[in-house]
Formats: C-alpha cells, sequence, structure tokens
C-alpha cells in the first residue's frame, strides 16, 4: 500500500471512529491547494537541468500551514500528499495553531555542489513565493535539507516581500534561528518515549535501543538516549550497519561518524547486515528513516517491545496489524517526531516578538508540550477503546474538524 493510501486509510478509521459528517470528512481529506513547478538550473559547467518541485498544502484550519521541504529523489506527488497530510495531523496532536503542509525536489542532493544546490533553492523558491509567508504557510527543513537552505528561502523571499525572518523555521541561529531547533525532532522522541516508557513503569536507562537512521533525528535521539543511561545496541545509515549487544559508545561514534562520514570501521561495534537492524534483539526500535520500512516481510520478526515512529509512517498497515497482534506498542509518527514542528512554532513565536529565548526554555517548552500531547492521546485511545496510532490520529482529526465548523462553509 503507498504511503497516501495508508494516510488516507488512517485518516478514514479516525473519522468513523469520531463519527465525522462524510462532508466534513471528505473535506478533510482533499488538499487545500497543491503546487508543481518546473526549477531549471545552470549546472557549475553551464549545462542546463530541470527538476520538478512540489508544495502541497494540505488545511489551514488551525493557522499557517507548516511543514518541510525536502530534496530526495523518492520526492513525488502522492508521498508529499501523504506527508503533507500528516503534518495536519501533527501540528493539531500538539496543539500548534497551525494547518500542514510539505514540499520537495526530486533531486540527489549529495550529487550537486553548495552552488547548484544554492540555485535550485532560490529557483524554487522565486515560483512559490506568493504563495508562502509567515501568515500562510511557513517551511522548515527536512530530509536533504538543512538551516543553509532556509537561509537562502528566507533571503530569496525577502527580494519580493522585503525582509521576513518568520517565513521559513530551522534557520541558522544567527538569522533568527532558534536555539535548540537542530536537536528538537531527536529531543522531542526522547521525550516522547520517556511519556511512554513511564506509563508501563519503566525508564530509559538500562534498556536496549535499535537506531534506524543516523542523520539528524536518529544521531540526536542516540546521544540523548546514551546520556540518560539506554543502550544503543545498533544503528544503521546508508553507509552500512554496526551492532554491539553492550551498547555502542555514541559520543566516541559521532566523532568517528564526522571523521570518515561513515559507520564502518568504528573500533567499537561489528558490523551487521543493515536489514537485520530491524529485527534485531532489543526493547525499543527507533525508525528515524523512510516511510514503509516495517512491512509484511519482516513485523512477524520483530523483537522489540516498543517502536517510537522518529520517520514519518515507517510502518506500513499490515504491519501494523502484525505488530499489535504481537502485543507491540507504537508510539505513532503523529506524535513522536513532532518535536521538530513543536520548536519551529517557537522559533516562529521568538521571531514574531522579536525576542529569543534560552536553550533550557526550549527544551523545558518542548517537554511540556510532547507530554501534555502524550497524556491528551492516551486518554483520546481510553475514551474510543483504541490504539496510540488512533488514539492520536482522533485527537488530531477532532481538532481539525472543530475548527472548520467553527469557521462555517458559507461563502
Ligand atoms: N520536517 C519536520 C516534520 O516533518 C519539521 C517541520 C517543521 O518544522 O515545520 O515534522
Amino acid at each position: 500500500m503507498n504511503a497516501l493510501a495508508a494516510t488516507n486509510r488512517n485518516f478514514r478509521q479516525a473519522a468513523r471512529i469520531l463519527g465525522l459528517d462524510s462532508k466534513i470528512e471528505n473535506s478533510l481529506l482533499i488538499p487545500f491547494r497543491e503546487i508543481k513547478v518546473e526549477c531549471t538550473i545552470p549546472k557549475d559547467d553551464g549545462t542546463l537541468v530541470s527538476y520538478i518541485g512540489f508544495r502541497v498544502q494540505h488545511d489551514n484550519a488551525r493557522g499557517p500551514m507548516k511543514g518541510g521541504i525536502r530534496f530526495h529523489p523518492e520526492v513525488d506527488p502522492d508521498e508529499v500528499n501523504a506527508v503533507a497530510q500528516l503534518m495536519t495531523w501533527k501540528t493539531a496532536v500538539a496543539d500548534l495553531p497551525y494547518g500542514g503542509a510539505k514540499g520537495g525536489i526530486g533531486c540527489k542532493p549529495k550529487d550537486l555542489t553548495t552552488s547548484e544546490l544554492e540555485r535550485l533553492t532560490r529557483v524554487f523558491t522565486q515560483k512559490i513565493h506568493d504563495l508562502i509567508g509567515d501568515k500562510t504557510d511557513v517551511p522548515a527543513p527536512d530530509m536533504g535539507t538543512n538551516a543553509q537552505t532556509m537561509a537562502w528561502i528566507l533571503d530569496e523571499y525577502s527580494k519580493f516581500h522585503g525582509y521576513s525572518p518568520a517565513v521559513v523555521t530551522g534557520k541558522p541561529v544567527d538569522l533568527g534561528g532558534s536555539l535548540g531547533r537542530e536537536a528538537a525532532t531527536g529531543r522531542g522522541v526522547v521525550y516522547a518515549t520517556e511519556a511512554l516508557l513511564a506509563e508501563h513503569g519503566k525508564s530509559i536507562k538500562g534498556l536496549t535501543f535499535a537506531i534506524q537512521g543516523f542523520g539528524n533525528v536518529g544521531s540526536w535521539a542516540a546521544r540523548l538516549i546514551h546520556e540518560r543511561g539506554g543502550k544503543v545496541v545498533a544503528v544503521n545509515d546508508i553507509t552500512g550497519a554496526i551492532q554491539n549487544p553492550n551498547g555502542i559508545d555514541i559520543p566516541a561514534l559521532l566523532q568517528h561518524k564526522d571523521a570518515t562520514g561513515q559507520l564502518g570501521g568504528f573500533g567499537g561495534a561489528e558490523t551487521m547486515a543493515s536489514e537485520e537492524l530491524l529485527t534485531i534483539q532489543c526493547d525499543v526500535l527507533i525508525p528515524c528513516a523512510l516511510g514503509g520500512v516495517l512491512n509484511r516481510e519482516n513485523a512477524g520478526e520483530v523483537k522489540a517491545q516498543y517502536i517510537i515512529e522518529a520517520a514519518n509512517h515507517p510502518t506500513d498497515p499490515e504491519a501494523d496489524e502484525i505488530l499489535s497482534k504481537k502485543g507491540v506498542t507504537i508510539l505513532p509518527d503523529i506524535y513522536a517526531n513532532a518535536g521538530g514542528v513543536t520548536v519551529s512554532y517557537f522559533e516562529w513565536v521568538q521571531n514574531i516578538q522579536g525576542f529569543m529565548w534560552d536553550e533550557e526554555k526550549v527544551n523545558q517548552e518542548l517537554r511540556r508540550y510532547m507530554t501534555r500531547a502524550f497524556r491528551e492521546i492516551k486518554s483520546m485511545s481510553r475514551t474510543h477503546n483504541c490504539n496510540l496510532r488512533m488514539g492520536a490520529f482522533t485527537l488530531g482529526v477532532n481538532r481539525v474538524a472543530r475548527a472548520t465548523l467553527l469557521r462555517g462553509w458559507e461563502a
């Protein structure tokens, strides 16, 4: 099942549980606006190359639409639609005054030079500048993009609209970015894990973790889990996979990856086949990479008791069923990875107020938002006698449906 079909299915199930009117159900499902633009740039050698850029603005009932822009070869309209919709439920679950959007360009950022990436980002911004803005749609980093990409968007947008730092979040701190934003998604994953474990009378200390993906999210999650006394027994990324049943020394691994650009060759662990990571013996599995990695082929083999969805839609519906029959508890993506957009919200608030917070305040508020959302998801799953994924979907969908109804339908 593709990402959009799986996302729609979760949404429709939540709508049924909530008893939503079919008119509202359909209006919530159809995106507000879908943008597709051609982006042609000269490469450094002078040859022209064309890319397709997308921005799907899914819903704005609760506020400006919000979500990342990814540069990745797998960017296609269905995938962007699915993750844009997930942003709508995610911002509602975290109770941020936002709707949802997502965008991207189908490209391999590693094959482009910095100046080519800058030109591509600027051309894309020129094509969408009149459809984004601090009160309409606020982009942020995602896979393959970072604070520098946001700085280029900010600069290009400002040529048309005047200096507007709140048009993007995840900016460099020197341009009004928030302290703590870089670590926020990984930190939010850890706060979410703590909330779940506490509910089961457990804590991170002494438990074993396998982390799939060692980019921004995975590496921050690993570092913070290690700091709390959790044992990270396996990690992987596109360069390979490593394991150590006694726990990997994460600060040393981060140094090794910084120096060599890869996980392999690290002295403190053994290499292993990457696909074995998802089914390795551990207490908590944290997928931090692409969607659809847990499916009917491997779900039956998962040994973890808990799965924390740091990636977007890592578990397809068939795997969801298999895992739930095995008694595995899944903390769903629209909650588990909401730390990034939550600190994006803090960044936007700071830009609008013209007042910067210190990092301690950012982290404290992030913990408060993540803990509150967990309580509210639990309460929805108790009320509707459903799992945490449906608890989160019903919480988010209900908030968006209420806002839609309050705003009314009169033309
Ligand atoms: N790309 C992140 C996400 O998918 C962050 C979005 C944002 O900060 O707006 O949640």
